[in-house]
């Protein structure tokens, strides 16, 4: 059956909503950390620049959208190749001259991997613990970027669940697509879901809303509202904790979510069914067993990283969670133990 903030005691939501504030504290970037990535995103735009006059370096991921955690060391960085009157450079070609120019300027461990679906080129900066990833003509991540920091300009509160459910996510393993489990973004626009869903919502449907920033990408609608100033005072009419929001978050995955038929669209502030995204079944190697549509490249279902074997570890873990809050007076240690 499913928990209920309202069966938990006022004194131990209190307690929870003080612990999660504090911890919270701790998982904000430093202003020093903050300076090492500003400087070292000057450092390679000048790098790439000089190899490429023209082209266009822009941040992107959580850096750039403020949804980063203390310590995650990951600097995303994408380059648009100029449009020359010449053949354009293929993005496998660039890809490989980025390595070669990162590497001959004394970047450390430099991987390529030019056969990824969007080729990426990662190193060390020496000096630093940071890692840098650069991929070519990623305008779509640059996009949705800048989509979640909208989000994040409207409510304080996805800011802050983002963080927990990061730190959450990296604590208990589940935060590596790689390996099947689901990606940082993913985990974004799941809490985006959250917060669109509650009531009163606390983050509107911005596609839904008039477009005042137009375009597409790749045959991709990116039409959105961005005059975020105006939605300020949006989501004060719901006046939930984090604790609440973090708890609502869990029993959501652990009891609410309808697994079998049912795909998340942050889109639509709302969900699709597998259906009507033609999800139903296994298509090739997608299986489509945790259906996260992306806002803007709407074929593309974020869950598909996960397999039969990792969706029951996500199921597990939670269901750990959500149990967690709902069972133990002072759940916040347990919550984020290491797997
Ligand atoms: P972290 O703090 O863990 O690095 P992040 O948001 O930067 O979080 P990354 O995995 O580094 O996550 O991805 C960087 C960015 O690339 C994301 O913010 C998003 O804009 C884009 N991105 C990542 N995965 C996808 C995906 N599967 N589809 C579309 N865009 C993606
Ligand atoms: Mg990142």
């Amino acid at each position: 059956g499913a928990a209920s903030t309202a069966s938990m005691a006022k004194h131990d939501l209190n307690r929870l909503n003080a612990g999660l504030m504090t911890l919270l504290q701790s998982l904000t970037p430093t202003t020093e950390e903050l300076a090492v990535q500003d400087a070292s995103l000057q450092k390679v735009t000048s790098l790439l620049k000089e190899a490429w006059p023209g082209a266009n370096v822009e941040l992107f991921g959580s850096v750039a959208n403020g949804l980063s955690v203390r310590g995650t060391n990951d600097l995303d960085i994408c380059m648009q190749l100029p449009e020359s009157s010449d053949a354009k450079e293929s993005k496998v070609e660039a890809a490989l001259r980025v390595a070669e120019t990162v590497w001959e300027a004394g970047m450390e461990d430099v991987k390529d991997l030019p056969g990824a679906r969007i080729p990426v080129v990662k190193f060390g900066l020496p000096g630093t613990a940071l890692r840098v990833d650069v991929t070519i003509d990623n305008d779509l991540a640059c996009a949705n970027t800048r989509y979640l920091a909208a989000y994040a300009a409207i409510d304080p509160r996805f800011r802050q669940l983002v963080t927990i459910v990061k730190h959450w996510a990296k604590r208990r393993k589940v935060n590596e697509p790689y390996t099947g489990t689901l990606s940082s973004y993913c985990y974004a626009l799941m809490c985006v879901h959250l917060l669109q869903t509650r009531s009163p919502p606390i983050l509107p449907a911005l596609q839904l809303l008039p477009h005042t920033h137009t375009g597409s990408i790749q045959g991709w609608d990116v039409g959105h509202y961005d005059k975020v100033e105006t939605l300020q005072d949006f989501g004060n009419a719901n006046t939930q904790t984090l604790a609440e929001l973090v708890w609502d978050f869990f029993e959501y995955w652990a009891w609410g979510h309808d697994y079998r038929s049912t795909v998340i669209s942050v889109r639509t502030a709302g969900t699709l069914t597998k259906t009507e995204k033609g999800w139903a079944q296994r298509v090739g190697r997608e299986r489509h067993l945790v259906c996260i549509e992306d806002p803007f490249e709407l074929s593309h279902d974020l869950g598909r990283t996960v397999d039969r074997q990792t969706s029951g570890v996500l199921r597990k873990e939670f269901l750990r969670a959500a149990t967690l809050l709902r069972d133990s007076p002072n759940p916040l240690h347990q919550l984020f133990e290491r797997f």
